[in-house]
């Protein structure tokens, strides 16, 4: 049905996360489009420029061109303060939130023992390193509220703990503009137990 290069595009597409076989159909076709082929065009150098260009920052694991990133290189960031989460996404996110301004470390996933992903493919042992021989005094755990993250949080704690560090988690519970009645039971019981005086 498909031509053999129209096939291997398509194919590609639907390697990539998210991208559903539908999906990777409709993209595939608007690439191969008049209107559509500048666009891929744009996008096959694009990719291939980041790919050879791009690497993760020395210190905290963000993507960069330079040997240290944005936020490892800035000066008036807090260097007692680092905080610790899964995907460059989440550092995004805190970002936006404008309320931190301490260090970051990307871990690039979590541990997850059956995968084979222990601490050393999350980069824990130069994590732990470079708290030992830097002047960090909080770290906040930013690990998602999974089975994984909460293990990854668990053992990271215990670690760091064991360095006189302070350690914690960000809270999980009630979403802003969410209601109680709809919450799911384990949601709420973190709620719950992460309770704060008013
Ligand atoms: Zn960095």
């Amino acid at each position: 049905m498909f031509s053999p290069l129209t096939l291997q595009l398509i194919e590609t597409l639907r390697a990539l996360p998210g991208i559903g076989p539908k999906s990777a159909q409709r993209l595939a076709f608007h690439l191969l489009s008049s209107v559509g082929q500048q666009k891929g065009l744009k996008l096959a150098d694009a990719l291939q420029q980041a790919i050879n260009n791009v690497a993760e920052c020395q210190l905290c694991h963000i993507y960069t061109e330079q040997p240290y990133c944005n936020i490892c290189a800035n000066v008036k960031r807090n260097d007692g303060l680092l905080c610790i989460v899964e995907s460059p996404a989440d550092v995004v996110a805190i970002e936006q939130t404008n309320t931190y301004n301490g260090r970051y470390y990307v871990l690039h996933g979590h541990l997850s023992p059956l995968d084979g992903i222990g601490p050393e493919e999350l980069k824990i042992p130069s994590l732990l390193e470079r708290l030992q021989t830097q002047a960090v005094t909080e770290v906040i755990i930013a690990t998602n509220p999974t089975m994984e993250g909460k293990a990854t949080a668990h053992y990271l704690a215990s670690h760091i703990q064991e360095l006189g560090i302070q350690c914690s988690r960000i809270a999980h519970g009630v979403p802003m503009g969410g209601e109680i009645e709809y919450l799911d039971g384990s949601t709420l019981m973190h709620a719950l137990q992460a309770r704060m005086p008013v």
